[in-house]
């Protein structure tokens, strides 16, 4: 486990008035424990699980060559053998010695004048490896005998071999997978139905702030509902990470570490929202330094400046009871969900056991005009059209202040607007991250 001295180093290599993106990026998954507790599951219930060890495929899948097509098998030679251009015949002429079903295998031998009529993933006689299609071939009328082109099909043509799609003691599916569906039926393929997953990751939660109203609550003057719980709870939900949901926390000290310690007594990492903005960062972090380490960040992002990062634990000190990893999330409802993708959501997948691919980002042209400041990422929040050509445009949803979240429900994209980057004109290509259906 990196100790609090390592934390303190890593952080003071970086100007702590603002930490670029990807420095906080890169500390924070250095950070990420993935859990080690392992569930055994019903193969159904293992969807959107982290596989914990490799499977081993047991059996060949398929587990004998067998038939591509509905047609007649037979064996490839009897195309040289039966094939006679230089007569101008050039027909194959075979008799139908049996047939073959799928489950229903074709039990006696062939010779080159023969074939088997066969099935879609009936097995291959033996003696077959060749199957011709149905509809290449003319029947007697009797049912006894086939004719076709020896040029329609080549030797070795129309068949699955056994162990084609996956061979008997190869890895199936790797440790570290999030199950997919063709991850369940592939699993069910080789007869395996259970597995061995990660246990989910906790995640507890909670919002801080006196002027903070839960649903249901009378709404006083210059009070706010509560959003943020809702949104945490939903992005935590996408993830499949078992979510506790502390409530609202009121801005005093003894309220603010009893919620944090008994967080971190039941969640291998806490989330929090509000407290950390300049003027409240001050009563968060002499309360934190008390059980934690902990470090106040002003990132060099937008929206998302004040974050605090570190580790928690449940007991009166660091180092006592158990520890959960720390994101002190900002107040600010877009501000928390940008965060939460850009800085948190990697962490918590690392943590889960499985290695996150980071989202899409795909090249648009601007449909606007935008201001934006060197010096920082900014992460607005855009509605991205592809035209007829194929071609990418986004525009920017209307105010992009950091406590206007009907900005973030209109937008199907992030604009990936660079550190370095400055104002962009009209036209001018940019980077976003689509997240329609993905987060
Ligand atoms: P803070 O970071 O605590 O200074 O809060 C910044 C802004 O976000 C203030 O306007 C807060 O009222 C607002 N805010 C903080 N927490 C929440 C929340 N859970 N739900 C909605 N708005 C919030
Ligand atoms: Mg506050």
């Amino acid at each position: 486990m990196t100790t609090h001295n390592q934390f303190s180093r890593c952080v003071a290599q970086y100007d702590p008035h603002a930490l670029p993106v990807s420095a906080a990026q890169a500390i924070v998954r250095q950070w990420a424990t993935p859990v080690t507790a392992i569930e055994r599951v019903a193969l159904r219930d293992a969807l959107d699980r982290v596989l914990a060890a490799d499977i081993v495929s047991p059996i060949d899948v398929p587990a004998h060559d067998n038939s591509a097509m509905d047609g007649y098998a037979f064996n490839g030679a009897a195309l040289a053998l039966n094939g006679n251009a230089a007569a101008g015949v050039n027909a194959v002429e075979l008799t139908i010695a049996g047939k073959a079903l799928a489950g229903h295998p074709f039990a006696g031998r062939v010779d080159l004048t023969q074939c088997v009529r066969v099935m879609t993933g009936a097995c291959m006689p033996a003696d077959c490896d060749t199957v011709v299609p149905q509809e290449l071939v003319e029947r007697a009328a009797d049912a006894t005998l086939i004719r076709f082109p020896a040029h329609t099909v080549k030797a070795g043509a129309n068949r699955r071999l056994a162990g084609e799609d996956l061979a008997r003691g190869h890895a199936a599916l790797r440790a570290g997978r999030v199950m997919r569906a063709s991850d369940l039926g592939l699993l069910a393929s080789l007869g395996i139905g259970e597995v061995n997953v990660r246990r989910r990751l906790r995640v507890a939660f909670f919002s801080t702030g006196d002027e903070l109203r839960s649903l249901g609550e009378p709404l006083e003057p210059g009070c706010v509902y509560d959003s943020n719980r809702y949104t945490l709870f939903a992005m935590l939900r996408r993830l499949n990470v078992d979510t506790l949901d502390l409530g609202v926390v009121r801005d005093e000290p003894a309220a603010l570490e009893a919620a944090l310690r008994n967080a971190a007594a039941s969640a291998d990492v806490v989330l929090t929202s509000g407290g950390v903005s300049v003027g409240e960062a001050d009563f968060t972090r002499q309360l934190l330094h008390t059980f934690g380490d902990v470090a106040f960040w002003s990132l060099a992002m937008r929206p998302g400046r004040p974050l605090a990062f570190g580790r928690v634990w449940s007991g009166e000190r660091p180092g006592a009871g158990s520890p959960a990893l720390f994101f002190g999330l900002p107040g600010n409802p877009v501000a928390v969900m940008v965060t939460f993708y850009q800085i948190v959501r990697d962490v918590l997948l690392l943590m889960a056991g499985t290695t996150p691919l980071p989202l899409p980002v795909i090249h648009a042209t601007s449909r606007q005009a935008i201001r934006k400041r060197a010096g920082r990422t900014e992460f607005q929040r855009g509605v991205a059209e592809r035209d007829a050509q194929g071609q990418w445009h986004v525009t920017p949803t209307g105010s992009q202040s950091s406590g206007v979240l009907s900005s973030m429900s209109e937008a199907n994209c992030f604009l990936m607007l660079g550190h370095d980057q400055a104002d962009i004109a009209e036209g001018e290509r940019v980077d976003i991250m689509l997240f329609d259906g993905l987060i």
